[in-house]
């Protein structure tokens, strides 16, 4: 094929919005995260009563059946006409209190459509009481602290619940710490002030808050905005017209101001829910959890809020471990700690969570991954900050076209491994063919391209050698007009994913939650609005999952430019940079210290040596500091050595010849909310058999499966003993955790309680195992109830595969002959 189709396949260019920095801007994240759904009971785990109604899980569908379209229509056509109002007011540099009172009405805008999809599509019906009375039945996790009446916001896991987050964390671990080659950490989380007041957390991590002026309760105030304002629309005695407003104020709710959230509560004249007490003006509320480091009460402190400042902060270090080279990333896992106003939605808000989180540094000026075109075909549900603006839904994509766009991405020399990889991307899309006869098209890219691309772009290298193995003159009568690559590609093209290295974590992260069994219908990355994004992130996308709580940020994957490094350098005067080679070496001016090596060899004797060596370290800013305060104080202190003018009398100007720069690195961060990923699994993963509603399991792949296999004895009679403890031992020795139950229960009985705790697999020992040669035993599998028979010996290698992921069920089905029993609980 020619590449001069490839200007055919045009995208429209996405544009970047011009960011707005938030005050509140970690927090604001993650209010927009979760938008609740309307029949939600936050009371689970609590002693209230959860109540039997069926809570409607709207499925995502990325094609609406017209009739639903019809009625979506309108909405959409809201979204968009707003859209184009801030897309018009950025163009415009509008001032930016302006565009965000716009990107507010978008934001209502769009919450309407959302809400409105999700009322439309139809339910996929899905109890919570029902799946949270098996979690608590079977101690998955449970309250903190539940015989004292539990708090809110801790909970505590049980067997289960550990076995699966370890499961979870070991896959974690395998999928990127190992398969990514990163290196790991595991720091403090007694945090000292000055650490947080450098990333800015000491500052900008809060929320708003009032409290009751007698009682002292505080209420986060968009929570208890929000919960009178639903109470309002429940009430009869609320007009139509007044619903509407209170309805569009809730919209408006997630972008407002304190200021402006405090006179909706004056407007309102809102009481404490509890007391009927009024409520103090709002303010602002840290989220951290303030603590004394030592007995003397002087090192202040905070818990740690997430784990990745304690990377941030060994950067130096780990820089050096990986010998100063560029990529490298690093990861954490552990607890950070929040204390959020009102813990709510179990799991989705609590005060104590897992976090898992990975720090990418990479050069800020080249962010391809030269493993992004093994993830380039990944097909991806992007919801863009566009599609949200437009008010369209979400799509479908595969990663490689959402980062490189669908044409040549370049204007210029086709130079970067980002401009070579969108090449080989293109021509791996479309079944470029051999023996076919280049046309201009080709003859212009080839000479874009100066060099042969490099060997691992396997289809840009065999594009290269076709239009390379034709002669110069054959070259010149190849059919087709002679255009510049400007005109071939139709300008510049961007794909809507920053760059590779945020587009190929994205599809990693994809790759693992699906590995783990999160439902990839349930499964989108949204892309954050401008007034979301923290000022100096420049891209954001949320891995979101969809639950009964509505979609929940589950993994935020975010491009923090190189931020943290610049804050942490700033904080401890540190400096967090790498060398980069030049391409040529160049000539700088600098300014260099004239020492006294006498004077300064009496004074510092042995260690006289490394003073000179700092001395001639010096940066030109900083022998201007050192000159400056040489001059008004007599003196100056480097590396903790005090230096006076007699040591170092002078300083000149002079010609270096420099052959590396320094660049602070950006930084690429995945950050998992482990208790989030893992609510998220278990309501992908519960199922109601359709014969009993009684009877509810979690379908947890055997990756993660906490128990893998069940021996269940049929009989307790003592013959039955050697085989069942033979079995289990050969299981236990493969590392399988295994479950015997030699309780009297009905087999039926006893496969649903393995069923309840998702154990994937079970045997049964049976009569005609113990009375028959060879002996055999049943196997059966937890989602299908299938059943073969095999002897016993085959079966623990057999179940080691199948946990592993080695073989499928239908294997072993169509190995062994099925065994058809009857399954009943009575
Ligand atoms: P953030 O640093 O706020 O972007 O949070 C990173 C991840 O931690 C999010 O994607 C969530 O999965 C999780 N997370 C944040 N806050 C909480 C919370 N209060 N409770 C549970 N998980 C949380």
């Amino acid at each position: 094929m020619s590449l001069s189709i490839l200007c055919r396949y045009t995208c429209s260019v996405v544009q970047r919005y011009a960011q707005l920095s938030s005050p509140l801007v970690h927090r604001r994240c993650l209010v927009s995260s979760i938008s609740l759904y309307k029949n939600h009971n936050p009371g689970w785990g609590s002693k209230k009563h959860t109540g039997k109604r069926k809570i409607q899980l709207q499925s995502l569908l990325l094609s609406m059946d017209p009739e639903v379209e019809k009625q979506l229509a309108p909405l959409r056509a809201r979204c968009k006409e707003q859209g184009d109002i801030v897309r018009k007011l950025k163009t415009d540099g509008a001032p930016e209190v302006d565009v965000k009172r716009e990107v507010q009405e978008l934001k209502s805008r769009k919450k309407e459509l959302e809400d409105m999809t999700l009322k439309l599509s139809p339910p996929d019906s899905f109890d919570r009481a029902k799946m949270n009375d098996l979690i608590k039945r079977r101690f998955f996790y449970d309250n903190s602290f539940a015989i004292y009446g539990g708090i809110t916001g801790q909970y505590d896991f049980g067997p289960m619940g550990c076995d699966l987050v370890d499961n979870m964390l070991a896959e974690w671990h395998k999928h990127f710490v190992i398969q990514e080659r990163m290196l790991k950490v595991n720091c403090s989380i007694l945090t000292p002030e000055t650490v947080l007041k450098a990333s800015g957390h000491v500052d900008k991590f809060a929320d708003y808050m009032v409290k009751d002026v007698k009682s002292g309760e505080c209420f986060r105030l968009d929570h208890l905005i929000k919960q009178h304002f639903e109470k309002k629309m429940a009430d009869k005695k609320t007009s139509q017209e007044e619903k509407e407003i209170i309805k569009r104020k809730i919209n408006l709710l997630e972008g407002m101001t304190m200021e402006e959230m405090d006179g909706v509560v004056k407007e309102y004249d809102m009481k404490s829910p509890l007391t009927g007490n009024d409520l103090s003006d709002a303010v602002e509320f840290n989220l951290m959890f303030p603590i004394c480091i030592g007995p003397t009460g002087t090192l202040k402190g905070f818990l740690r809020p997430e784990t990745a400042q304690g990377i941030f902060v060994n950067f130096k270090r780990l820089l050096e471990y990986n010998q100063g080279k560029l990529p490298f990333a690093c990861a954490q896992v552990g607890n950070a700690y929040r204390n959020e106003i009102s813990p709510r939605s179990g799991l989705l808000r609590v005060r104590e969570f897992t976090m898992a989180e990975i720090e990418h540094f990479c050069d800020p000026d080249d962010k391809s991954h030269n493993k992004f075109s093994q993830v380039a075909g990944v097909e991806v549900t992007l919801y863009s900050a566009c599609a949200q603006m437009d008010g369209e839904s979400a799509k479908r994509t595969t990663i490689g076209e959402a980062v490189r766009g669908l044409g040549l991405p370049s204007l210029g020399l086709l130079s970067t491994p980002m401009e070579v990889g969108a090449l080989d991307f293109f021509l791996s899309d479309r079944s470029y063919i051999l023996g076919h006869l280049p046309t201009q098209a080709d003859v212009t890219v080839r000479e874009a391209l100066n060099q042969s691309p490099p060997p691992h772009f396997t289809h840009a290298s065999r594009w290269y050698r076709h239009v390379e193995s034709f002669g110069h003159n054959e070259r010149l009568n190849f059919p087709g007009e002679r255009r510049s690559l400007e005109q071939l590609t139709g300008g510049r093209q961007k794909g809507l994913v920053a760059n590779e290295t945020l587009g190929y974590f994205m599809a990693r992260i994809q790759q693992y939650l699906l590995k783990i069994g999160v439902n990839p219908k349930k499964l989108r990355f949204r892309q954050h609005l401008s007034n979301e994004m923290a000022h100096y992130a420049c891209d954001c996308w949320d891995a979101e999952c969809l639950t009964s709580y509505g979609w929940i940020e589950c993994v935020g994957c975010a491009d923090r430019s190189a931020y943290d490094l610049t804050q942490h350098t700033k904080g401890s005067s540190v400096k967090m940079c790498v060398e980069r080679l030049l391409k040529e070496p160049q000539m700088v001016d600098s300014v260099v210290a004239v020492t006294d090596k006498g004077a300064i060899g009496k004074a510092f004797k042995k260690d006289a040596k490394a003073v000179q060596e700092a001395l001639a370290s010096l940066s030109s800013e900083e022998s201007e500091k050192m000159d400056k305060a040489l001059s008004e104080n007599g003196e100056y202190e480097l590396n903790g050595y005090k230096l006076s003018r007699a040591m170092v009398p002078s300083f000149k100007k002079e010609q270096k010849k420099v052959h590396v720069e320094e660049v602070v690195p950006s930084v690429i961060e995945p950050s998992f909310g482990v208790g989030r990923v893992f609510y998220a699994l278990l309501e992908h993963s519960f199922r109601v058999r359709e014969d009993d509603d009684k009877r509810t399991f979690f379908s947890l792949p055997p990756v993660v499966a906490p128990i893998k296999v069940s021996v269940l004895p049929l009989s307790s009679k003592q013959d039955f003993v050697p085989f069942t403890d033979k079995l289990a031992d050969a299981l236990t020795e493969l590392n399988l955790p295994v479950r015997v139950d030699d309780s009297t229960g009905s087999i039926g009985r006893r496969y649903a309680r393995t069923d309840e705790i998702a154990i994937p697999f079970g045997v049964t020992v049976d009569f005609d195992t113990v009375n028959n040669t060879p002996h055999t035993v049943t196997l059966r599998e937890r989602d299908s109830t299938e059943q073969v028979r095999m002897p016993i010996d085959e079966v623990p290698l057999t179940v080691k595969k199948l946990a592993d992921g080695k073989i499928l069920w239908k294997e072993v089905t169509d190995k062994w002959p099925k065994f058809v029993a009857q399954e009943t609980t009575k």
